[in-house]
């Protein structure tokens, strides 16, 4: 975390502008001159990383002047799904996980069943 902080952005369409870049956002905020619509805080990524392989990605996003209210707002982006959530869509995305997970150790028990019996 850096603190909150105002940032100075070069932008196509409303020139120089001033943006209180919230305390959680790790973006340098140093890309191309773009459209304001397309500033966009993130956060530090979360990332399952299974022997060297990123396996999923997770973060928080705010595109502060984004043209809907709901990208206005603070958001988690999930590159395994693809979208951006909130906070009962990131639960859900937890419960497939946990629900995943259980199903991965009651194979590795059918596996190591499996194993045996052919040995
Ligand atoms: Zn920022």
């Amino acid at each position: 975390m850096r603190g909150v902080r105002w940032i100075t952005i070069q932008t196509a369409d409303h020139g120089l502008i001033h943006v209180l870049c919230p305390d959680w956002c790790t973006s340098r905020h140093d890309h191309r001159p773009g459209y304001r619509s397309d500033i966009l805080h993130t956060g530090p990524d979360h990332i399952a990383v299974f022997r060297g392989q990123d396996l999923a990605l997770a973060c928080l996003v705010q595109a502060p002047f984004a043209d809907t209210a709901e990208r206005r707002g603070i958001w988690v982006s999930s590159d395994d799904v693809g979208i951006e959530l909130d906070p009962a869509g990131l639960d859900e995305l937890a419960a497939v996980y946990v629900e995943y997970a259980a199903h991965l150790l009651q194979l590795s028990r059918q596996l190591t069943a499996l194993r045996g019996e052919g040995q």
